[in-house]
């Protein structure tokens, strides 16, 4: 192919991609706007709407009004022309679900983790996407995944998973070897950032940190409305980061990191080394005796509020951006635990950018990590949902 040619090839794609962006981000629009948003012309933009019209991935919804002019023809995205799998690796069972171009669950399967035994964990990756696709969807795309530990994206490996017991996985090749689908694998809780970004609390901002707080921490970072990775793709693993000198053992085998002080597993650490509660084994347990009112736990669980709050504080001094959702287990200790959360995020950076900083519990609980690694397939890539050859 001639250069010419290449970057024309490259325009034409990146005027499409630009176009059904706006598409997405609206309920329904009009060629006009979608024109005026994006700054193409509106012979381009026609043109590029023909082509998504005749994908059937937009259709014409009626007529929207117009100030002055005639009325305008409103066109919509067609949830249910391509469908997609998201998957979330990083809980006490696998789950997986088809959803469509808006998010929608159509079904979810599946499948409780009993042992620690890498080659059983893939064989239930295998039965949850099996069991997926025995419904022949029409137009599946693609399988995104969410998976626990650090992952390489670009190469699409699970580098190291300690509770499933992958190490070097290459989980993308493997999924795409039998199923003949795009595959992308991302961290769980970038995922999890991804799917509060694209379906959680539509405010506007391009900017987003969503903190993953479960049994283990992590974060995911938005910027400019894409995810940031880092150099090495760990960007947000702020669970390992050392916290306390001399602090407990964490699964990481050093001392001390925020994981050991603010997660699940620490507050039933901190919970069992108590007299009155070495016999609490579950969060679900904890979460009774916190609502019952028992302060020690309410001091443990704040405690651990208190130690986020710190991390995030850091985040934000550091990114400066005003928008975080905390999502995951911890998150059921609800407004009290936030307080904490928030307090100490306050005090951890300059008052004038905490002021301006919204700290919420996201509404999506799990499946923000499932529809997030569905909808990285399409950031990252858009051509995935042309099935038609006019891929450029
Ligand atoms: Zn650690």
């Amino acid at each position: 192919m001639s250069a010419t040619k290449a970057t024309h090839q490259l325009t034409k794609q990146h005027n499409r991609d630009l176009v059904l962006k706006t598409i997405f981000e609206h309920e329904t629009i009009s060629r006009a706007e979608i024109a005026r948003l994006t700054q193409l012309t509106r012979t381009t933009v026609s043109e590029v709407v023909s082509g998504l019209l005749s994908e059937g991935l937009v259709k014409e919804v009626g007529l929207g009004s117009s100030i002055g002019g005639k009325p305008s023809i409103l066109l919509s995205l067609v949830a249910d022309s391509r469908y997609l799998i998201g998957v979330n690796l990083a809980l006490n069972r696998f789950i997986g679900s088809v959803v469509n171009l808006r998010g929608e669950i159509k079904r979810t399967v599946e499948q409780p983790i009993q042992a620690n035994d890498g080659r059983k964990a893939i064989q239930l990756v295998y039965r949850i996407l099996d069991e997926l696709m025995k419904e022949r969807w029409k137009s599946l795309v693609g399988i995104g995944v969410g998976a626990p530990g650090l992952i390489d994206t670009r190469a699409g490996v699970v580098v190291n998973a300690v509770n499933l017991e992958w190490q070097d996985l290459p989980l993308a090749h493997l999924l795409e070897e039998r199923y003949r689908l795009p595959v992308r694998i991302l961290n769980d809780s970038q995922a999890t950032a991804i799917g509060e970004f694209v379906y959680g609390d539509q405010r506007p901002g391009d900017n987003l940190i969503v903190v993953n707080a479960s049994h283990g921490i992590g974060a995911g970072i938005l910027i400019n409305g894409r995810l940031f990775q880092g150099d090495g793709g760990s960007a947000g693993e702020i669970g390992h980061v050392f916290v306390e000198e001399d602090g407990q053992l964490c699964r990481c085998g050093r001392r001390g990191c925020l994981e050991t002080l603010a997660g699940g597993w620490a507050i039933l650490q901190a919970a069992q080394r108590l007299p009155s509660l070495s016999t609490v084994t579950a969060l679900d347990a904890l979460e009774t005796k916190f609502y019952e009112g028992d302060p020690s736990v309410k001091e443990i669980v704040l405690q651990a509020g208190r130690h986020l709050g710190t991390a995030i504080g850091g985040l934000v001094g550091t990114l400066n951006i005003q928008r975080v959702i905390l999502n995951g287990d911890m998150t059921r200790f609800g407004g009290p635990w936030l307080d904490a959360v928030r307090g100490a995020m306050s005090r951890a950076a300059l008052g004038r950018m905490v002021q301006e900083t919204q700290l919420e519990i996201g509404k999506l609980d799990y499946r923000a990590c499932l529809l997030g690694s569905s909808a990285y397939l399409l950031l990252d890539d858009y051509s995935l949902l042309f099935l038609q050859k006019e891929k450029p």
